[in-house]
């Protein structure tokens, strides 16, 4: 297939690789990062995406999403099929693919998760919104760039389910730390309480698949110094993402909205940036409740 990839940049890059391994054929664009082996340079956005059947952008957010597409929708062969991988607001989702869609293209939103890891192995996971005949275009080319793809309805619900599941993640991340961090403060050893809880009804991805605690449980970035992993300014952008969302549709998200601003203050006060987002549980184990 004749591909047009704009936004190479960490995962982006590993991801457009993985589709030139495979055996098609990729234009690529970036600002700044360099071309993956295989990828054709374009001079811009619009050459990338002149005369592909599918473009597929890999962007830091919604703004320059809408620019990128403002600008690539017009050169777009008729039929062919924009589809986005970036995690982005819905309604820029939204707006986009209506975009598309009045100039005779079809739209897919697909964020993703799996990380850099998972772009560089092929196996990330695919949330998809958007039409049936995009998704069907696109699928084999996710099932390329990942092990899983999940259509979850019309566009935008790729961004909803994204947002949903890391509004849990973050939560539960969270509540895990500093759950280990009491544990401490009442004598309870780690590997006990892990044993416990990862075989009980506390557990969860983030307790039995990413270990916040050192040495305990799941090998993760707690056994690594606390790099990433996922960071927790990822972690944050995802957080705001979906608090934005709940503001838009009234809806009412407490747990959310609690982690969105302590992984702010994490972020942005404290020494959270850079650091992965289990992070959590070395700054809990220095705190009291005042
Ligand atoms: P990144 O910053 O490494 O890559 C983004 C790239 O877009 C950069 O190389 C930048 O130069 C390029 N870019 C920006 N504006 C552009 C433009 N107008 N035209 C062309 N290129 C442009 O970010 P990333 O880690 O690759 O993340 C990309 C997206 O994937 C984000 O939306 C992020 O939230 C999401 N995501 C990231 C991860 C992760 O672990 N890194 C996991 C899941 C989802």
């Amino acid at each position: 297939m004749k591909i047009g990839f704009i936004g190479l940049g960490n995962m982006g890059g590993p991801m457009a690789a993985n589709l030139v391994a495979a055996g098609h054929e990729v234009s690529g664009f970036d600002l700044a990062a360099p071309m993956p082996e295989g990828v054709t340079p374009a001079g811009s956005g619009v050459e990338a995406a002149t005369g592909a059947e599918v473009v597929i952008t890999m962007l830091p957010n919604g703004a320059i999403l809408r620019k990128v597409a403002d600008e690539i929708i017009p050169a777009m062969t008729k039929g062919a099929v924009f589809a986005d991988c970036s995690t982005v607001d819905v309604d820029s989702a939204r707006a986009v693919a209506e975009q598309a869609h009045n100039a005779g293209l079809s739209a897919v939103d697909a964020p993703v998760s799996g990380g850099v890891t998972g772009a560089a192995a092929g196996t990330l996971t695919f949330m998809a919104g958007g039409d049936e005949d995009g998704f069907a275009k696109v699928a084999p080319l996710l099932d390329i760039m990942g092990q899983k793809a999940v259509h979850c309805g019309p566009s935008g619900n790729g961004q909803a389910a994204k947002i949903c599941n890391n509004m849990i993640l973050g939560a539960t991340m969270i509540v895990t730390c500093e759950a280990f961090a009491l544990a401490d403060k009442l004598g309870l050893d780690r590997q006990a309480m892990y044993d416990v809880v990862s075989t009980s009804s506390g557990y969860s991805w983030s307790m039995n698949a990413y270990t916040p605690a050192p040495g305990i449980g799941a090998t993760s970035p707690a056994d690594n110094g606390y790099k990433p992993g996922f960071a927790a300014e990822l972690m944050l952008k995802d957080l705001r993402l979906a608090q934005q969302a709940a503001e838009t549709v009234d809806a009412d998200t407490p747990m959310g909205q609690a982690a969105r601003d302590l992984y702010a203050r994490f972020v942005e006060q404290e020494s959270g940036e850079g650091m992965d987002f289990s992070a959590m549980l070395p700054r809990f184990e220095t705190r009291g409740r005042g």
